[in-house]
């Protein structure tokens, strides 16, 4: 019989790579906490239409790269491929807009069907925040903050670059449209076939291209910022202002645009070389109209996601430890069940307890040294008879006798 299999795209994450993994989504919550975002909670899968009427009928995401299905009631569910629609249609299931300012944090496993490779999965995990309902520029600098501090907690402060742009209010946008039309329209016969469609539906997109032929004619394009009306200039002049105040580094990137339909004004991302083609780590900007378009009411909205499993690759395997646990070494048979005891009582005092299940001390001292164990309590026969065990600091090799009733007191320094 062959073995199972898992799917193409996915992996599993065992517990060192988790550890790194952990360290990122738990940096992110922290910060995020700090700036007053907490974790929300939505499902993983969506009516499709959720997705489907927000992303924009033309973006990669939904013509491409949707896990999709019916269900036996005949619903059509997507697996999220992100998390800002969910939050947004859960601000409106919940009614939230009594609550405004809302600002939660989220975690959790995104599905995109894309070619795997190297920062590029299947099932991956997003961090992210959104902030709804302030519609003044101080909501995007504060957001775009949160990302960078982000990032720079995780020592990354060097290796990313994040590039800002405007994409205007929807009046820019539609002066902005007919000018890309008719400079691409010059070019259409070169374009790629993807981008001859985007030419009709969305050409904003095209910008976006990752197609080698499309990107030498997106070179010399206009840029949307000779577009910008007066109040599109001056909110993006107060966010650069905004981040200049609290020393947000960036860079101004017109070309930047978003692969999904609903940003307006702020456009962002924080980008590395390290990482190769998957240079994005975290990326966002604002999104005034996507409560509406969902059947909400207009309410404006800024936030990023960052991808989880590209920052653990920026940090490196193995670079953040298990937690250390002490272990419990009967030094013969006799003190098997002493062991069993005296493991599960520390284990009830807060200590993390591993205990070789068999063999001899020397097997179970090896296996300790395994399980980068600080610490081994050794339990022989006749200090037992005398009510203590020796206590051995596995990092400095120094040992000493300990009195059992002053065993969870003189441990405290391992915890
Ligand atoms: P890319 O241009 O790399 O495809 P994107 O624009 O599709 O990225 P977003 O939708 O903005 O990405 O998602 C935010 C972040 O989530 C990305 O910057 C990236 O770090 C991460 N991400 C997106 N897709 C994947 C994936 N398939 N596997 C792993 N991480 C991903
Ligand atoms: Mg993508």
């Amino acid at each position: 019989m062959s073995a199972l299999k898992s799917v193409k795209g996915t992996y599993d994450l065992l517990p060192k790579d988790k550890a790194v993994h952990r360290h990122v989504s738990e940096t992110a919550r922290s910060v995020a906490e700090r700036f007053g975002f907490n974790e929300a909670v939505t499902p993983i899968f969506e009516l499709s239409e959720v997705f489907s009427r927000t992303l924009g009928e033309t973006s990669d995401v939904v013509t491409k790269e949707m896990f999709s299905f019916e269900t036996k009631g005949g619903d059509k569910i997507t697996l999220r491929p992100e998390g800002t629609a969910g939050i947004c249609r859960s601000f409106i299931s919940n009614g939230l807009q009594q609550e405004v300012p809302v600002k939660h944090f989220y975690y959790g496993p995104m599905f995109r069907y894309e070619r795997p490779q190297k920062g590029r999965q299947r099932q991956f995990h997003q961090v992210g925040i959104e902030l709804i309902g302030v519609e003044t520029p101080q909501a995007d600098v504060e957001v775009i903050a949160a990302g960078y501090q982000f990032l720079k907690e995780l020592g990354f402060a060097d290796d990313v670059t994040l590039e800002l742009n405007s994409l205007g209010d929807r009046e820019s946008r539609a002066a902005y449209r007919e000018k890309l039309v008719a400079y691409f329209s010059q070019f259409e016969d070169q374009l790629s076939e993807d981008s001859k469609n985007r030419l009709k539906t969305n050409p904003l997109r095209i910008l976006d291209s990752k197609d080698e032929g499309d990107k030498v004619l997106v070179k010399d394009a206009p840029v949307l910022g000779e577009c910008l009306n007066e109040a599109s200039q001056a909110f993006y002049t107060a966010v650069k202002e905004g981040l200049d105040l609290l020393g947000v580094p960036y860079v101004e990137n017109p070309r930047l645009v978003r692969g999904l339909d609903y940003y307006c004004h702020t456009a962002f991302e924080f980008t590395t070389t390290t990482l190769g083609a998957q240079g994005t780590v975290l990326a966002g900007g604002r999104y005034d109209d996507l409560i509406k378009m969902m059947g909400g009411p207009q309410m404006p909205g800024v936030g990023w996601a960052s991808g989880v499993e590209r920052l653990a690759l920026m940090m490196g395997e193995g670079s953040v430890d298990l937690p250390r646990p002490i272990v419990v070494i009967p030094v013969s048979g006799d003190q098997q069940v002493e062991a069993m005891k005296l493991a599960h009582q520390l284990r009830c005092e807060g200590y993390i307890i591993d205990q070789g299940y068999s063999g001899n001390m020397k097997k179970r001292l090896n296996r300790a040294n395994k399980a980068n164990a600080c610490a081994a309590i050794l339990m022989g026969e006749d200090e037992l008879a005398r009510g203590c065990v020796t206590v051995r600091d596995l990092e400095s090799g120094e040992q000493s006798e300990v009195s059992l009733d002053d065993l969870v007191t003189s441990l405290a320094k391992f915890k």
